[in-house]
């Protein structure tokens, strides 16, 4: 193999000085570039298929003396062979090792564009994206509106960590509440909204469910037990409904709860 390199080297070099004094030779050059070429091609094939003779020999139980290649050479083809894979493998390795860095990264971004960094559940974008996606197409469908009652109260009393960690708190207690592929995001502020994918009386009796938790449930701050309530308000898809229309007929019913005492589940009946 070196000797070829070599041979190949020295070809270069002779044409490198017969073009640098005689440009017409190209010709030439480009001749003597060919045959090597084809003196390449048929070792390399004759190589071949002296290597493919000898593992047939081998799979026969024949004898190999008749091989023109001694077992040290065959052993030196055979270690670069070796160190040819494995370095193709460790390619291999980095490649997918790249490939798998990447898709962990892309998977971190799409989280992030997604969740609500302080509580991890779905962010406002992540809810339209989904109610663009369910709506008019999973019936039925029903959406809930919840809100934290006093909850500036909260800021007030504790600051402004520990209504932080209240609102964790409370997006955890609602995870917990809701049943699985029911889908929870904050709305905003100590806003949050449910999708159910169901009829407005297990969508009541969800966000009845939710309501009897936060209240049961104190938040464990770092300033000690904090007790919440909250109001929501509910609404089911009707055919033609935009999301809009939706969130606002929850909205209505949301305020209603408030206007009628807090701590309580109003359905929206238009
Ligand atoms: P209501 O029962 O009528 O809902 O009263 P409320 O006090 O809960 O409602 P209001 O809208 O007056 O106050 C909401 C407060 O929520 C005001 C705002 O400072 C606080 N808030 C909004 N986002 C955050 C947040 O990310 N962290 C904290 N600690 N407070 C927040
Ligand atoms: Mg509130
Ligand atoms: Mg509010």
């Amino acid at each position: 193999m070196w000797l070829f390199g070599i041979i190949g080297l020295l070809i270069f070099i002779l044409a490198k000085f017969i073009y640098s004094i005689k440009p017409e030779h190209i010709i030439f050059i480009q001749y003597l570039w060919l045959f090597y070429t084809i003196f390449l091609v048929v070792i390399t094939t004759w190589w071949t298929w002296h290597i493919k003779r000898q593992i047939e020999s081998l799979k026969t139980n024949k004898t190999i003396s008749d091989f023109p290649i001694s077992l040290e050479e065959f052993k030196h083809v055979d270690n670069s062979l070796r160190y040819i894979s494995r370095k193709l493998e460790a390619q291999e390795m980095d490649w997918w090792q790249q490939k798998a860095r990447q898709a962990d990264e892309n998977l971190g971004l799409i989280k992030e564009n997604s969740t609500d960094p302080l509580t991890g559940v779905a962010n406002r974008r992540q809810l339209e994206k989904y109610l663009s996606q369910v709506l008019g197409k999973t019936t039925p469908l029903s959406l809930v509106m919840l809100d934290i009652d006093h909850f500036k109260k909260v800021n007030d009393t504790y600051g402004h960590q520990v209504g932080d960690e209240v609102l964790q708190h409370f997006a955890r207690t609602v995870q917990k509440a809701i049943r699985p592929g029911d889908f929870v995001a904050r709305y905003g502020g100590e806003e949050f909204t449910i999708i159910c994918r169901a009829a407005l009386d297990n969508a009541v009796s969800v966000a009845e469910r939710v309501r009897q938790a936060v209240e049961s449930t104190p938040a464990n701050t770092s300033a000690g037990e904090v007790r919440i309530t909250s109001s929501q308000g509910v609404a089911e898809y009707k055919e033609g409904d935009t999301a809009k229309a939706l969130k606002e007929r929850a909205d209505t019913a949301l305020y209603e709860a408030k206007e009628t005492g807090r701590n309580r589940v109003v359905v929206s009946e238009e």
